[in-house]
């Protein structure tokens, strides 16, 4: 069984980057922010999250999984620089710390992340990890349905996964999906690059809805597509429109090997239907007064009237406090309604020491920006409840995760129960309304924010959904944004599009192929070396401290036999030998021969000088590893080591310059310089000793004489004595 290692992450942004709200790392920190694998496994290791199915594979292929943090934030502006590379650098360090130990790195992204710097949040990432692990071993990620995937994305990583289904309620599945394909490219069964096709469209018409329309004959050509053998995954993306950037709307891709044109034809085919189908709206999008008359009108049979705001989600970016829907509904004079969320941090603040009950008033919402969904309302009501805002998911969506809203409370205004919050977040979960005693199912209208995710829960309990325009930041109305960055054209700004002479003329055109080289398959049953050698080290260090424990030592030659002759039956002649073939090329062994140590049998004694030319090559092959890692430059020191190390072998300069000059030029260069060095010294050393000698004093008067420390002029003059002794 092989034991692959694997790196993985969550970080996931969909950023719209008409919000004037900056994404903070305080964001992140008050909303999904898990640091390290402990906290993030114990919030999300088993629930509908990509990491849970991370997981379920690593357990299925015996992976030793490394996991880095999960964080995600509630779509608002772009990310700031501080908190992108606050997230991104335990992610790229990890890699760093383990590079040439990985077998592949697994991440969980959304693919619409826009940062301060970087319109590709994640392509920015995923070039950082390739820079350090190079391209030898596979990446995979996972994407929301709405991300906007870039040429970096399919260049960097090998295999791409999106969701398939809006409401998302295939995170986990999709988790697994990526991390099987990417067992099999560790494994060197296949080896997967990722096609992309795009289309001159900010999204796709109905946002990707899975739920109706022409996503689901698209999706059903898909998997069918994925029984050919080559190919390992199809990814529809619905494209997230509300960002200002050139690489942005629906593409689609195929996870694939062998003949890529074929495949690139194929996501053609689909781009071509996605085209074709842009005029077909699947949902009728009301003015408020039509949805608030609507309500009015339902009596609560069969159950409520679900009325979703889809502009002001701020699932999508919007503000969540847009007021224009809560007004028509009260003008409206709607019966046993119930209204969430209103985003209004300072009402909820304002209202923190009012009791349960009381009549109050309030300037509710409307202050983020009151040109977009609706100025604040000044409104009279009770106050009905009032927490902290936690809650406990349990939809089909974020069922078994913890969630808040921040300091909330329960308004109730004319016969309309307003769920008033401090953290944005959409309406796709019944919880985030019973935990503060308002119960959906028994309204005549349930109004929310949200664009589509909210039918996951709420189509069960809905006479009927219709969905509303409040004017809010996330208005379907594409061509009200004030766009500046697009490549165009594109629709729905520019509707006569000629497609053909679009991807003669792409100007974010593909580029020849996305083609990261990966590594030769290697034989499935091959072990990895260090699998083999640890639990014998491990066994090593217990029988012999002194040679395998916390400090090396050199073996004495034969070291193999003599531990096959102690230990006949508890080794194993293959495992001891790849064992002590990495223990002996380990830093810290070549650090105990550099130093000159000698070399020891299994009772630790020292039994072997060790060859001069070993040192040298130990010397070399240290400080060539540390200047790997180092940015000071090491040759004046490994000048300085080879120079004691000459001295210490007691060997003639050339005989020793024979022994040890290699075809590197760079290390024969810094021997010489080290000769050099250790030739003035001894001819200082023989200037002394011959004053010394002739001196007639003993070596304290002539150390007194000389001004220098008695015990320094003892070690001088035996130094010279030895080397004119071997010269
Ligand atoms: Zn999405």
């Amino acid at each position: 069984m092989t034991h692959f290692r694997v790196l993985s992450a969550e970080f996931a942004h969909e950023t719209n980057t008409f919000s004037k709200i900056p994404t903070t790392f305080a964001h992140f920190e008050s909303q999904d922010c898990y640091l390290d694998a402990a906290s993030a496994i114990a919030a999300r290791g088993d629930s509908n999250t990509e990491l849970a199915g991370f997981l379920d594979a690593a357990r299925a292929h015996s992976w030793e999984m490394q996991h880095v943090l999960s964080a995600s934030a509630q779509p608002a502006g772009r990310v700031t620089r501080d908190a992108f590379e606050r997230l991104t650098a335990p992610i790229v360090a990890a890699a760093a710390q383990r590079v040439g130990q990985l077998d592949g790195i697994l991440l969980g992204l959304h693919g619409a992340m826009v940062t301060e710097d970087h319109d590709d949040g994640e392509g920015e990432l995923l070039e950082r990890l390739r820079a350090i692990v190079g391209t030898t071993i596979p990446i995979a990620i996972t994407l929301d349905l709405h991300a906007n995937v870039t040429h970096a994305m399919c260049r960097h990583a090998n295999i791409i996964v999106s969701y398939r289904t809006y409401p998302h309620v295939d995170m986990r599945d999709t988790g697994r999906r990526a991390a099987d394909i990417l067992q099999r490219a560790m494994a060197g069964e296949i080896q997967p690059v990722t096609v992309r096709v795009q289309l001159p469209m900010l999204d796709e018409v109905n946002g990707g809805r899975t739920d109706v329309g022409d996503m689901l004959p698209r999706l059903a050509r898909a998997r069918a597509h994925e029984e050919h053998a080559d190919v390992f995954a199809v990814s529809i993306n619905a494209g997230f429109a509300r960002a200002d950037i050139r690489e942005i709307g629906p593409t689609v891709l195929v996870t694939a090997q062998g003949d890529l044109e074929r495949h690139r034809a194929f996501a053609q085919e689909l781009a071509q239907d996605i085209w074709a189908c842009r005029h077909t709206l699947a949902s009728r999008f009301l003015s408020v007064e039509e949805a608030a008359a609507q309500g009015a009108a339902h009596d609560g049979k069969g159950g409520p009237l679900v009325v979703a705001d889809y502009a002001d989600n701020p699932g999508g970016g919007g503000y969540g406090d847009a007021t224009a829907l809560l007004k028509a509904l009260l003008d409206a004079g709607v019966r046993r309604a119930c209204f969430g969320p209103m985003v209004d941090p300072q009402t909820v603040l304002a209202l923190q020491q009012t009791p349960i009950g009381t009549m109050v008033s309030v300037r509710l919402g409307g202050k983020t920006d009151a040109r977009l969904g609706g100025a604040p309302l000044d409104l009279i009501g009770s106050l009905e409840h009032k927490s902290d805002g936690r809650y406990f998911a349990d939809g089909p969506m974020t069922g078994g995760l913890h969630r808040t809203w921040g300091p909330t409370v329960v308004l109730r205004v004319q016969d309309i129960d307003i769920l008033v919050v401090s953290l944005p977040a959409q309406i796709l979960d019944l919880a985030q309304f019973t935990t503060f005693g308002i119960d959906p199912a028994s309204r005549n209208v349930v109004a929310l924010k949200s664009m589509q995710h909210f039918r996951a829960a709420f189509e069960p309990i809905a006479a009927a959904v219709i969905v509303c325009d409040s004017g809010a930041l996330c208005t379907p109305d594409l061509t009200t944004l004030p766009y500046q960055h697009l490549p165009r054209p594109i629709f729905p700004l520019d509707q006569e599009i000629d497609l053909e002479a679009w991807r003669r003329l792409d100007t974010v055109a593909e580029p020849a192929l996305p083609v990261p080289p990966i590594a030769p398959p290697r034989p499935v049953a091959k072990v990895p070396a260090r699998d083999v050698a640890l639990p014998v080290l491990e066994q090593l260090a217990s029988w012999y401290p002194k040679l395998f424990g916390a400090v090396f030592r050199p073996l004495k030659r034969g070291i193999f036999q003599d531990l096959m002759l102690a230990h006949p039956t508890a080794l194993e002649r293959e495992s001891l030998k790849v064992a002590l073939a990495l223990h002996t090329r380990s830093t810290r062994y070549l650090s105990a021969i550099a130093n000159g140590d000698r070399r020891h049998d299994l009772h630790a004694q020292a039994v072997e000088d060790m060859a001069p030319e070993h040192v040298f090559q130990a010397l070399v092959e240290v400080s060539r590893r540390r200047q790997a890692r180092s940015s000071e430059d090491l040759a004046p020191r490994l000048r300085e080591r080879m120079a004691q190390a000459f001295e210490a072998s007691g060997l003639a300069r050339d005989a020793y310059a024979a022994l040890v000059r290699s075809r590197d030029d760079l290390v024969n260069t810094i021997l010489d310089g080290a000769l050099a060095d250790a030739a003035q010294r001894s001819a200082k050393d023989e200037a002394l000793l011959r004053a010394f000698e002739t001196s007639g004093h003993t070596v304290e008067v002539f150390a007194d004489m000389y001004g220098i420390d008695p015990r320094l002029a003892g070690r001088m003059l035996d130094r010279a004595r030895r080397r004119l002794a071997s010269a």
